[in-house]
């Protein structure tokens, strides 16, 4: 299927009409996000069976996997953000001191501006309408441009967004690489982009030219450091929860794994009982189990596999006419290796062997800033040790992914993993303009007016 894209002329006319509109202050009234973010959360209530559709023909990921991955998450926070709009946006009081006593010093939360939102195609629903729900309470006026590589999925949202949204304030620009270039091009006060690390630093480029501010949810390698002190089997089975589902195509799944060599062993001997538990005995005929998204993509990883000199232990089968890639592990992998250039961002999953732990947090730490990390040990201590000597977008201490499901947790990435945070608040905060406002009544002008020149009766009021 191909996508329709948005005609490129149309661009500069889209953007002034959504400034004209974010000028008139429509959508700074509470009760207008209100009202359109609760558009929004029926757009996804009421299409949801489409959505998962959309998903499956985009990826065959499963109904279960799509209504987590693509609606359940965003739908909660939706509610959360309607919920406490009031709480978030009223003008926050800031204490001062004595000789500031009769001033009126707060915090107003203002709507940044127009902004535009760039999703990528891994989980397209969701990773692009859930920031997109933080520019929506946070008042601003927005385009969402989805990743036209989940092509159903963008056609989807296209159609839908018209009947539920204003399209005075809110639009869907449809565009691959070159039209997003173009687009770029348009001033914005704010872009959110997800998507690689490579075209994120384009994204940032652009945005310099007109000194606009951006968020960037980048991805990485997220390494796994398995302790000898772990409870195998229940690590096992995070790590590969972690790493097939979307079949590996998830900016936080498990990149690789460190482990001493006793941790490789019993990791080996435990992660076949794992897969056949979830998938069953033939992989490929699960439900559960999505495929990759493209050719493209699938020649990466295939040429990833038949490159690597590590050693193929579990998997390594795949078929290039139905996108398949078995869940795969590569034991005894290297730092040289093909596995470990680049983020995997697929159902592959390398073993690299250390003398101890802190040869591991050195491997980490001679690496780019990871998106997540994820230490799996029974030792608090450990755990601490690990989180000390290392940096990373985000943490999840024995298990994978969920700090991504917690709203109260802030995510993003950190150096090459992105810049930038969001969801629950943060999504609010990502959005908002915070103008410190100072009111001095014209009554003070005794106790503050020794400020003036001649400066000959200065006294410190400070
Ligand atoms: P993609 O191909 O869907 O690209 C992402 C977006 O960038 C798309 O909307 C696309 O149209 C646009 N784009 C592509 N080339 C462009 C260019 N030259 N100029 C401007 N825009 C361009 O997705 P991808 O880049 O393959 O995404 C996969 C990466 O995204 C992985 O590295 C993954 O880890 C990361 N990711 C990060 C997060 C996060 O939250 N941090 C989430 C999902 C994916």
């Amino acid at each position: 299927m191909t996508l329709e894209y948005t005609n490129i002329e149309d661009f500069p006319e889209i953007v002034t009409d959504l400034r004209k509109t974010f000028s008139k202050n429509v959508t700074k009234s509470i009760a207008y996000r209100k009202q359109q973010l609760q558009q929004l959360y029926y757009l996804i209530e009421e299409n949801e069976e489409l959505i998962f559709d959309a998903v499956a023909k985009d990826f065959q990921r499963s109904r279960t996997e799509a209504w987590l991955g693509e609606t359940a998450l965003l739908k909660a926070e939706i509610i959360e953000f309607v919920n406490k709009l009031d709480e978030w946006a009223k003008p926050q009081i800031v204490e001062t001191s004595i000789a500031y006593k009769f001033n009126k010093c707060y915090i107003i939360k203002e709507p940044i501006g127009t902004v535009l939102i760039i999703g990528t195609w891994n989980y397209p629903i969701s990773l692009s309408l859930a920031p997109f729900a933080g520019a929506m309470a946070a008042g601003c006026t927005a385009i969402c441009k989805p990743s036209e590589v989940a092509t159903h999925s963008a056609k989807l949202i296209g159609e839908l967004f018209p009947k539920y949204l204003d399209h005075n304030a809110y639009r869907i620009v449809q565009a691959g690489p070159e039209g997003t270039v173009k687009l770029l091009e348009q001033k914005f006060d704010h872009i959110f982009y997800t998507g690689s690390t490579a075209v994120g630093k384009k994204v940032m480029e652009a945005a310099a030219k007109n000194l606009t501010p951006v968020t960037l949810e980048l991805g990485g390698k997220s390494p796994v450091i398995v302790a000898n002190d772990a409870n195998i089997l229940i690590s096992a089975k995070r790590i590969i929860w972690g790493k097939i589902y979307n079949c590996g195509q998830t900016c936080i799944a498990p990149d690789y794994i460190i482990c001493e060599r006793l941790v490789q062993t019993a990791l080996i001997d435990s992660i076949p009982k794992v897969l056949e538990e979830f998938l069953g005995e033939n992989i490929k005929q699960s439900k559960d189990y999505a495929r990759i998204v493209n050719q493209r993509h699938f020649d990466r990883l295939q040429n990833m596999l038949l490159s690597t000199k590590g050693n193929i232990l579990i998997g390594g089968d795949s078929d290039r006419d139905d996108l398949y890639i078995a869940p795969t592990v590569v034991t005894d992998v290297t730092k040289e290796d093909s596995l470990m250039q680049e983020e995997i961002f697929g159902p592959i999953l390398p073993i690299v062997v250390v003398e101890d732990i802190d040869e591991a947090i050195e491997f980490v730490n001679n690496r780019e800033i990871p998106l997540a990390l994820y230490p799996f040990t029974s030792s608090k201590k450990l755990a601490k040790h690990i989180l000390d000597n290392t940096q990373s977008g985000g943490v999840c201490v024995n298990d994978c992914i969920l700090h991504f499901a917690i709203p109260t947790l802030p995510f993003g990435g950190k150096g090459n993993s992105g810049m930038g945070n969001y969801h629950g608040k943060k999504s609010f905060d990502t959005f908002t303009h915070e103008r410190s406002t100072n009111e001095t009544p014209y009554y003070v002008e005794k106790l503050l007016g020794s400020r003036y020149p001649p400066y000959t009766n200065f006294k410190i009021w400070l």
